[in-house]
């Protein structure tokens, strides 16, 4: 008696479920019919789609790959490469940013990075469109080849 009542049970109970789905059928759609409208889409300034180091049209950047954002990244997203040089001011030996690694496909997007760089040397980009059909193409190198840290204040300035 008891699993007669669980089979109605269970066919009411599917019922119900097929007449939410069929009332959703019927509604007007409200998506936004991406990406049939991809050119039209905008996102808001504000958000977080990826990140990006800004270079000058020197092929600059702000970064002196401290390692500040590796370290307080909480997933471990970034990695910083770095490299010596010499310091024509000084002739001494001097970090420099090799490569800077970042992996989109850990990140979180939380910012933690972003606030706590010391020279503002990475921001958000809008780009949301991250699908990829290879995992390793997610990890993305944020300096640009044959760049290099900008010397001067002006210079640094001048990057945006
Ligand atoms: S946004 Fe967060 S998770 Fe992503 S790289 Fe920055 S600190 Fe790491
Ligand atoms: S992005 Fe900023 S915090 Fe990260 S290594 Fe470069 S200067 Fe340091």
């Amino acid at each position: 008696m008891n699993n007669i009542k669980e089979f109605f049970l269970g066919i009411w109970h599917l019922m119900q479920g097929m007449y939410i789905s069929l009332l959703n059928f019927l509604r007007k759609k409200v998506t936004e019919e991406y990406p049939e409208n991809r050119g039209k889409v905008f996102p808001y300034d504000c958000m977080r789609g990826c990140l990006v180091m800004p270079h000058n049209a020197d092929n600059q950047h702000k970064c002196t790959a401290c390692g500040i954002c590796e370290m307080n990244c909480p997933n471990g997203t970034i990695q910083i490469i770095s490299k010596k040089e010499l310091d024509e001011a000084t002739s001494k030996e001097k970090r420099a940013l090799d490569r800077y690694l970042y992996d989109v496909g850990s990140c979180t997007f939380c910012s933690l990075c972003t606030v706590s760089c010391p020279q503002n040397a990475i921001e958000w980009s809008n780009d949301f469109e991250h699908a990829l059909y290879t995992r390793s193409k997610l990890v993305q190198q944020l300096n640009k080849e044959g760049s290099s840290l900008a010397k001067k204040e002006k210079e640094v300035a001048r990057i945006s």
